[in-house]
């Protein structure tokens, strides 16, 4: 039998599992961070539009402070969240920004001079003394009273991930890639690790640790349609399930995101919208401030994602071979601003599309009917998993001891029934830190006191189901079946559910 030893052994190297690390490598333990893939590849790297910390440095963000966040967070999430987490988390938030901006994100800042800036679809003016030169600047999320969402360019989970994963290298935390957790060791209600497979060999490894933390991400890929990457699968969510300890908590809560392209389902930012994009549909027509006259186009997701469909059903959506649709304009905001601030949307409606989104010309079909060469076709998908492994404030699972749980793999209930967007990846560094320091007090505090016997009997039960599987002769296609339960998601149990749906669903 292969066993590795640790003292702290983290499954996942996204945002939340890397900076989990840090605090148990800062404290001297021996540190394990397992990833599918090579971590800066992991899906916080997708993360585009910013991450909500109430600095409060813009002309748009005045009088923004931790309360406001506290307050838009529970809002937002629909009064469903835990409101002692999402209060730990707005105190926090501030501090992790000036953390990673000392460990070297480049936050987008604010220069010197006049600039102009959309706000609600209205060039607004703001001149030099509005604002302080070189501050973190910030921009408009949907659901929140004040422009709370700092960023760099459209790029921020990739530029925070670099960081926090070299800072990581620094507490010698020890990155172990191709990896797949596929079962948790425990006894006694205590969690001592994990069954792992090689990726590359095939070979079964026991990583046995004096605690555990799950920071695998979201579940998206159980949806057809979905902005997720193929490795948010759940695992860490499923594995934590099977040891019929752990629990989860909340998995109905689901986000379903408004603006990913259609079809390929690759996510335009919120921030589309933040800087004073806009929503049209069949007919051209803006009709987001008809259904939501105070927020329009930055309601919250859910809202947002609800009235598109709406309006898709009363007969206002745009047809495509790929279904119906709606539009997103951001040629309004001018080249300039979008060459500079939304680069990657550009690049991503070129390349899948064919579009510039920057093309004011507007053009007439063969309808009679008006359509912007820029505007890009948009539809709500799957986007984002507010339930995960249930967890107390501290990030430990409550009934099974030295497992904790962080990021979007967890549910410590911040987010209720809707995130905010922005507050994701902040809440994957805040967690990282408070878990993180929970974490490694507990694995301070206990020793691996279980036997090998019992060690061996995980990796024979995992080594006999994989030769079992290969053994099979059925005649059914895993994959054909996979695809079939996406479907059925997809078609019951995404934006709109009855009870009838989600009882045919579950035949
Ligand atoms: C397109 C897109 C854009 C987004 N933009 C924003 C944004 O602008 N602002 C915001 O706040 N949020 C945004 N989000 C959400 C945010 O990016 C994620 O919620 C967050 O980054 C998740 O981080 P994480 O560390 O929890 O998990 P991830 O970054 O998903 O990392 C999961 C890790 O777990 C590993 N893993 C998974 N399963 C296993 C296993 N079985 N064994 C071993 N390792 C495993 C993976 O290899 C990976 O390293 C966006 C999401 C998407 C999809």
């Amino acid at each position: 039998m292969n066993v590795i030893y640790c003292d702290s052994l983290v499954i996942g190297g996204g945002l939340a599992g890397l900076r989990a690390a840090i605090a148990t490598g800062e404290k001297g333990l021996s540190t394990i961070v397992l990833s599918l893939i090579p971590v800066k590849r992991s899906h916080s790297a997708a993360a585009q539009g910013g991450m909500q910390a109430s600095l409060g440095n813009s002309k748009m963000s005045e009088g923004d402070n931790e309360d406001v966040h506290f307050a838009d967070t529970v809002k937002g999430s629909d009064w469903g969240c835990d409101q002692d987490v999402a209060r730990m988390f707005a105190q926090t938030a501030p501090k992790a920004i000036r953390e990673l901006a000392g460990w070297g994100v480049p936050w987008t800042r604010i220069t010197r001079g006049e600039r102009s800036a959309i706000i609600n679809a209205q060039k607004t003016t703001i001149t030099e003394k509005d604002e302080v030169h070189g501050l973190i600047h910030s921009r408009d999320f949907g659901g929140t009273k004040k422009w709370r969402t700092c960023y760099t360019a459209d790029a921020t989970g990739h530029t925070m991930l670099f960081a926090v994963a070299n800072e990581a290298l620094k507490h010698n935390v020890d990155i172990h890639d191709r990896k797949e957790a596929i079962a948790l060791i425990h006894a006694n209600n205590r969690c001592y690790g994990a069954i792992v497979r090689d990726l590359v060999t095939g070979e079964l490894i026991a990583y046995v640790s004096k605690g555990t933390l799950i920071a695998t991400g979201g579940y998206g890929r159980v949806y057809k349609h979905t902005t997720n990457a193929v490795v948010c699968e759940g695992i860490g969510a499923a594995i934590a399930l099977e040891t019929g300890v752990a629990q989860l908590g909340n998995m109905e809560a689901v986000q379903f995101h408004p603006t990913p392209i259609v079809p390929s389902g690759i996510l335009l930012t919120e921030g589309c919208r933040g800087d004073g994009g806009i929503l049209r549909d069949v007919d051209g027509y803006r009709f987001m401030p008809d259904y939501e006259p105070e927020k329009k186009e930055l309601a919250s997701r859910d809202v947002v994602s609800r009235r598109i469909m709406e309006h898709i059903r009363a007969g206002k959506g745009v047809k495509s071979p790929y279904g119906e649709h709606v539009w997103l304009d951001i040629s309004i905001l001018g080249r300039e601003h979008i060459e500079k601030n939304l680069r990657d949307v550009q690049e991503i409606c070129e390349i899948f599309n064919g579009i510039d989104p920057a093309d004011t010309e507007v053009i007439t079909d063969e309808q009679g009917r008006k359509r912007g060469k820029g505007w890009a076709p948009i539809l709500p998908m799957q986007h984002y998993s507010m339930g995960g492994i249930k967890t107390k404030a501290t990030g430990e699972s409550p009934t099974l001891a030295g497992l904790f749980s962080a990021g979007e793999a967890a549910c410590w209930d911040m987010h209720g029934f809707n995130r905010l967007g922005g507050n994701s990846v902040a809440e994957t560094v805040v967690a990282g830190m408070i878990v993180g320091e929970y974490f490694a007090e507990y694995c301070q505090g206990h020793d691996v006191d279980i036997n090998t016997h019992d060690i061996q009997k995980f990796v024979d039960k995992e080594q006999n189901y994989m030769k079992s599987l290969l053994e099979k002769e059925g005649k059914f296609n895993v994959f054909e079946i996979k695809n079939k339960m996406k479907d059925v998601m997809w078609e019951h149990c995404a934006i709109f559910r009855t009870g009838e749906g989600l009882a045919k669903a579950v035949k």
